[in-house]
């Protein structure tokens, strides 16, 4: 079995730009530029679509050239 993650990358849409540096970075692909909300003109936003298959490694976080991304702690899982 994996290691359990220990956090997980939160995305803050306001500063998110669309750029794709994290997609790029992450190794599983568990990130993905996506259309946010109903808006039809098309912006994109850093999306972790797949949160199951994130490995916490922080390297979306780090790689971030607009600092949208931290990574939030997990609560451990119960007993
Ligand atoms: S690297 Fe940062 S600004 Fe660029 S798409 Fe990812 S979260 Fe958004
Ligand atoms: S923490 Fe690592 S595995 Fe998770 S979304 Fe960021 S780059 Fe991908």
């Amino acid at each position: 079995m994996n290691a359990p993650r220990k956090a997980l990358p939160v995305i803050d849409l306001e500063r998110c730009t669309g750029c794709g540096w994290c997609v790029a970075v992450c190794a599983p692909h568990v990130l993905s530029l996506q259309v946010q909300g109903e808006s039809s003109w098309g912006a994109k936003r850093s999306t972790l679509h797949d949160a199951e298959g994130c490995t916490g490694c922080a390297l979306c976080a780090l790689r971030c050239p607009f600092d949208a991304i931290r990574m939030v702690r997990l609560r451990p899982a119960p007993p």
